[in-house]
């Protein structure tokens, strides 16, 4: 493509700014990043309390997560955060070690079990499903890999492996099918308590995608990156040393793709472009209170735009920064796994301590509020639920100092994965000067959006 090209990316989150970035190493300078808030990030929050950064979206990241690393040299910085910990509560309150056999000695046979079948799954993973963990899902549903490899240098690679048709299917049943059930007891603390969803309903290509092997082990022996300043700095940074940084409080009113140009009406002038790179929600079933909207709102999305992303639903997580007393305040973050199945729907999963050296810090909490089989529990019963598991738990809050609910982990369900939905929209890039990055890409962390937009910049650009 030629290099003056003139592009429009909707989005200041990683996988906008980090499509600016992989532009600009590509010599590609002509780009503008619209962001609709007055700050960067996206779902990288990390607000300001008594001197110090929480989180309020994305905690940490992995060893393998080379391309926030690429943007970490780009901006001259590393992870410097405080290191994470963790213990684990029953939905009573009481500490628990539920992997420790000498803790409970009647599990012996379902833990010994459970290893065993890490093993074996860990050897499917090479073998049968080889190709499973890259990024992106093109040619899954087709038994097809192609993309780059999980390294540093990021291979092409691609291949048949009919199997790989499987990866459609919800998590827990590829699971029984394999005879490796018992991995999810060690799978669902990074995924379900995340935000993730439930495994009877997620195809196991996010899940497996994001934590591929490698991952789940970085998550079971806690070798994670957290950054001082929040995940937040780094985009922050980012948006500071990238030529052109991210316009924002811009208001998108009306986007038209029309005789190869497109004009992006954009708080009341309109632009043109060449070009244009959605990394913002492409759909949103139902409406928002903060506003949030769907590209397809206004776009002049065209018939298959719409068809196709009608099909994305999203994740509701809930997250409250909470104060407590001194007293009452947790000596570390806690998982509640009773609390990560569809029955306990609306209730804590995870609370996190992040800084332990000082007690007047913020504690941040979990919930999930929607399984696609189950009435939606409400935000506001929700946040009580939370409070009242607190109590529960014997940390009780003083104060809400902070809430969100995230429109999160836009994903499509098994039955349009298995029927090709990725190959279909992989297949639109381009089509209306348009191209799709984002979370539903790839997957909804900040690494495989980043990397999704990498490797869209490599492809088409
Ligand atoms: C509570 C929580 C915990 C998380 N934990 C982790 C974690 O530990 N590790 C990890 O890797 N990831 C984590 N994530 C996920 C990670 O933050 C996201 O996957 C990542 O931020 C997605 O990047 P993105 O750019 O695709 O989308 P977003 O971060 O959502 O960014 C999209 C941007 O587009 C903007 N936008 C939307 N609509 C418009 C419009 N119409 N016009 C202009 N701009 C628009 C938004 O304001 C936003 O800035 C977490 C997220 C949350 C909420």
């Amino acid at each position: 493509m030629d290099k003056n090209v003139k592009i429009c990316i909707i989005g200041g989150g990683p996988a906008g700014l980090s499509a600016g970035m992989y532009l600009e190493k590509k010599g590609y300078e002509n780009y503008t990043i619209l962001e609709r808030l007055d700050r960067v990030g996206g779902k990288c929050w990390s607000p300001t309390y008594n001197g110090r950064r929480y989180e309020m979206g994305a905690i940490m990241g992995v060893p393998s997560y080379y391309a926030v690393h690429d943007v970490e040299e780009f901006c001259g910085i590393t992870h410097d955060g405080p290191k994470l910990n963790r213990n684990y509560k029953n939905a009573a309150g009481k500490v628990i070690e539920p992997f420790n056999p000498k803790k409970n000695p009647l599990k012996i046979p379902r833990l010994m079990k459970m290893k065993n079948q890490m093993k074996k799954l860990a050897e499917l993973l090479e073998t049968k499903y080889k190709g499973y963990d890259i990024n992106g899902h093109r040619g899954v549903a087709e038994g097809r890999y192609e993309g780059f490899a999980v390294t540093p240098g990021r291979e092409p690679v691609s291949g048949i492996n009919e199997n790989l048709k499987d990866l459609a299917l919800p998590f827990k049943d590829f699971c029984e099918k394999n005879g490796v059930e018992l991995v999810q007891d060690i799978w669902i603390g990074p995924y379900t308590s995340f935000g993730y969803g439930y495994f009877d309903e997620i195809p196991a290509g996010y899940v497996l995608k994001y934590l591929d092997f490698q991952t789940t082990m970085n998550f079971v022996n806690v070798n994670l990156w957290t950054w001082k300043e929040g995940t937040q700095w780094i985009w922050e940074q980012l948006n500071d040393h990238l030529k052109h940084p991210a316009r924002l409080n811009s208001t998108i009113e009306k986007v038209e793709r029309k005789d190869g140009k497109v004009y992006v009406t954009v708080n009341g002038e309109v632009e043109e472009y060449d070009k244009i790179i959605v990394t913002a929600p492409l759909y949103i079933p139902g409406t928002r209170a903060d506003g949030q909207k769907g590209m397809i709102e206004y776009f002049d999305a065209r018939p298959d735009e719409i068809e196709l992303f009608s099909k994305i639903d999203y994740e509701r997580y809930d997250v409250q920064a909470v104060l407590t007393k001194p007293e009452d305040h947790p000596e570390i973050s806690y998982y509640v796994f009773d609390n990560m199945v569809k029955e306990r729907l609306g209730h804590l999963m995870v609370y996190y301590r992040r800084w332990r050296d000082e007690v007047d810090q913020v504690i941040t909490t979990y919930a999930l509020r929607k399984h696609r089989d189950m009435p939606e529990v409400g935000y506001d019963e929700c946040k009580q639920m939370v409070i009242d598991d607190l109590k529960t738990m014997n940390n009780p809050a003083s104060e809400v100092i902070n809430e969100w609910t995230v429109y999160y982990f836009p994903h499509v369900f098994s039955a349009d994965y298995a029927a090709g939905w990725y190959d279909k929209v992989e297949a639109m890039q381009d089509k209306y000067d348009t191209f799709y990055a984002g979370e539903v890409m790839a997957f909804g962390d900040m690494d495989e959006t980043a990397e999704y937009s990498r490797e869209l910049v490599e492809r088409f650009f």
